[in-house]
């Protein structure tokens, strides 16, 4: 199964990509886990990416689209993964859908989790105060900014998944278990 989870930062991707990593046996395969790896590991392309991931924009869709491309490739991903993060703009789904078909693959679904903006802002600040674990880029004028780059740059791939008849939306408000719960029938698994 081949799976996007799309929606805005703090809506519970990550969390919904932990579950059906167990339920499925697939890999999730977040662009932005990769990228905090890469910097935590002063890579050049960590070194080219913090400051932009830390103000809140998106890195060059060049960059992300190596990664994807790259990661696809690993043996855990023949049976397919969980993309969480990644497409976010119109040109990384372009690139996606060109880099599956060159490996005779084709996606599945693409799960959109909805939420409103506010409480958005209010979830992750929970999450760095839950977690204890504060993002350079979860800061109250950031989360607004990334929130921002989201309606503008990647709500555009509701559209373009619904045309190509891969839409499932889902309110990313309900409870964990309910989110999870909507997944699976929309899966119909
Ligand atoms: P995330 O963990 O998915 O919220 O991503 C954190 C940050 O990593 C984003 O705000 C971007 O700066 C960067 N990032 C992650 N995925 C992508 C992507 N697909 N395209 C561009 N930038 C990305």
């Amino acid at each position: 199964m081949r799976l996007i989870l799309l929606g805005p930062p703090g809506v519970g991707k990550g969390t919904q990509a932990k579950i059906l990593v167990n339920e499925l046996g697939i890999p999730q395969l977040s662009t932005g886990d990769i990228l905090r790896s890469a910097i935590a590991q002063k890579t050049p392309m960590g070194l080219a990416a913090k400051e932009i991931m830390d103000r809140g924009d998106l890195v060059s869709d060049e960059i992300v689209n190596g990664i994807v491309s790259e990661r696809i490739d690993q043996p855990d991903c023949a049976r397919g993964f969980i993309l969480d993060g990644f497409p976010r703009t119109i040109p990384q789904a372009d690139a996606l859908g060109g880099i599956l078909e060159s490996k005779g693959l084709r996606l599945d679904a693409v799960i959109e989790l909805t939420a409103d903006t506010e409480t958005l802002v209010g979830r992750v600040a929970n999450r760095a105060r839950e977690t204890g674990v504060v993002r350079a880029d979860d800061s109250a004028d950031v989360i607004r900014k990334r929130l921002d780059v989201y309606r503008e740059l990647t709500e555009p791939l509701v559209a373009y998944y619904r045309e190509r008849g891969l839409l499932k939306t889902i309110d990313g408000l309900a409870s964990i278990e309910e989110v999870t719960a909507a997944i699976r029938r929309a899966l119909g698994a």
